[in-house]
């Protein structure tokens, strides 16, 4: 009998705009842990002592900070695109990708292959530290040597304002080029795949449902329940290094080897 997955080859290989959007759970088997399961990062810290307000208002805060995000950038910097970010790189080789929208930070789909102006990241990007005050940009390894040798936190060069990686903290502003483009690509698609995401952090979650209203077929991939199960058309439980893995060697099967690089 045809299985979800099964379903899911065929609806790729007849979609015009396929929009892909990951979470955290799309990076876990590169050793990153998401927020929420069990072992993640808010089981040993407190996300509201990492507000942006907080960070804006208390240099203790900011110290916490930048501790935990030290934390999870050593995390980010050795860890490699798994078997899911190849498969989704795959899928643009192939032709078959319009884009993927993510909430991750940690750069994993253009290291896995895909291009820049092919991953929209909703929530920034760890690779990079901004100023808060005029917006230059560092390299983040540039600042960690800074933050590893100095007791206070870190600030630009240029004008004295607060650095701070450049991610989107809980209570800043999303980046509005980002989000609106993600809006427009979610109304566009044809088909729309979530992969790894709880579908509990505003406004990301609500793109699965802006893509379904305006037609799109809908797919979830996330090892646990998401509150838009009910609205799925497919629902695949699992790895989603293991299921992609399986989904886009299916796909190759039917439609020849990839060629583009
Ligand atoms: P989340 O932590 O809320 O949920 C992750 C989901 O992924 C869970 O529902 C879990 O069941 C599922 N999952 C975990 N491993 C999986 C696997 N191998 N295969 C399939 N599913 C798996 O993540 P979220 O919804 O992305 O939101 C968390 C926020 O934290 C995001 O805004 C993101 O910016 C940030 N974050 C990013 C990273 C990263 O860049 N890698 C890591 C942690 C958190």
């Amino acid at each position: 009998m045809e299985g979800a997955w099964q379903r899911v080859v065929q609806w790729i290989s007849s979609s015009r705009r396929l929009v892909v959007f990951t979470g955290a759970g799309v990076s876990t088997e590169s050793g990153i842990p998401d927020f929420r399961s069990p072992g993640g990062l808010w089981e040993r810290y407190n996300p509201d002592d990492f507000t942006f307000q907080r960070f804006v208002q208390s240099e203790e805060a900011r110290l916490r900070y930048w501790a935990m995000s030290t934390e999870m950038y050593n995390l980010l910097k050795r860890a490699r695109p798994n078997a899911a970010h190849l498969a989704i790189a795959d899928l643009h080789r192939m032709g078959r990708l319009d884009c993927v929208i993510t909430q991750n930070i940690d750069g994993l789909h253009q290291a896995a292959g895909l291009p820049q102006d092919r991953v929209i990241e909703l929530h920034g990007t760890a690779l990079a530290v901004g100023c808060l005050s005029c917006g230059k940009r560092y390299e983040r390894e540039e600042i960690q040597e800074r933050v590893a040798r100095s007791s206070s936190s870190p600030r630009c060069d240029e004008c004295g304002g607060l650095l701070k990686p450049a991610t989107i903290s809980f209570g800043q502003q999303m980046p509005q080029r980002e989000t609106a483009e993600a809006f427009r690509r979610a109304e566009q698609s044809d088909l729309f795949m979530v992969v790894g995401s709880s579908l509990v952090v505003q406004p990301a979650a609500s793109l699965p449902l802006t893509a379904k209203k305006a037609g799109a077929a809908l797919v979830i991939l996330n090892r646990d329940p998401t509150p838009y199960d009910s609205l799925a058309d497919a629902l695949l439980r699992g790895s989603a290094g293991e299921t992609l893995e399986k989904i886009v060697g299916e796909l190759k099967a039917l439609q020849g080897p990839v060629t583009a690089g």
